[in-house]
């Protein structure tokens, strides 16, 4: 994670989440500060943008840090009925209104090959990238992941 961001506090139902970026840091409940420390896991709600779609997972991916051979992501990986029906295009769950998700045109999408990395939106092929690394927390399906050029 690049360093200097900002940190926003956001109250709901007298709770106050601090967030740094996509990543919860702390929370205020009654006074109580509970902090989160370790290996922080995203929050998908708080990504704005999804960079690549991952061929064949159809999994979503947000780059946090890269350079020309490597990159890390946060990644969004479907569950089982996403990508059965090959959703491709919903940042969140699936939208039938998404007349660009594959899903909803009832096809298979165009970001089938794995190992490839597809452009967000257009589908276009965007290289060869190998995971080779990944953390997910299984109950959200959101992680984070390393990628290299292969
Ligand atoms: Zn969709």
């Amino acid at each position: 994670m690049s360093a200097g961001k900002k940190i926003e506090a956001k109250t709901t139902r007298g709770v106050t989440t601090l967030y740094e970026g996509a990543y919860q840091v702390a929370r205020i409940n009654q006074g109580k500060v509970s902090v989160a420390i370790g290996m922080r896991i995203p929050i998908w709600s708080r990504v704005k943008t999804v960079d690549y779609v991952d061929g064949g997972t159809l999994a979503r991916l947000h780059v946090i840090d890269r350079d020309k051979n490597t990159m890390r992501v946060i990644i969004k990986t479907l569950s089982d009925k996403q990508s059965s029906m090959q959703c491709d295009a919903c940042m969140r769950s699936h939208s039938p209104h998404n007349k660009r998700c594959s899903a909803t045109l009832g096809i298979i999408s165009a970001a089938a090959a794995p190992g490839v990395l597809y452009t967000w939106g257009s589908l276009a092929p965007a290289g060869r990238w190998k995971q080779t690394d990944v953390n997910i927390a299984t109950r959200h399906k959101v992680g984070v992941a390393s990628y290299a050029r292969d």
